[in-house]
């Protein structure tokens, strides 16, 4: 798989604060705006990722609904624990 994701911005789309549990609109640097479930305790976990239909997928080029995201979920929580987007988007 040659795809390589690049987070452009991360938001929060709703919370539970008390639980943990976080929503987010993750954007890539290709325009791709995915929807990403997350559970923070005890450490951050990517725990459902799916694609806006926004934009054909970067991946098989569909524009309907696909699974190719779930495949970069590794690599787009590195991305996030890099960056430090999780604090970046609970602070907003
Ligand atoms: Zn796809």
């Amino acid at each position: 798989m040659s795809y390589k994701p690049m987070i452009s911005n991360v938001r929060k789309a709703s919370s539970n604060d008390k639980e943990g549990l976080y929503e987010f609109i993750i954007n890539l640097a290709d325009g791709t705006e995915c929807r990403a479930f997350f559970n923070r305790f005890p450490e951050w976990k990517m725990t459902n990722i799916s694609r806006l239909q926004k934009t054909p997928c970067p991946v098989c080029r569909k524009d309907f609904i696909c699974k190719c995201m779930e495949s970069f979920k590794s690599e787009l929580e590195q991305q996030l624990e890099e960056h430090q987007w999780f604090d970046k988007a609970i602070a907003e």
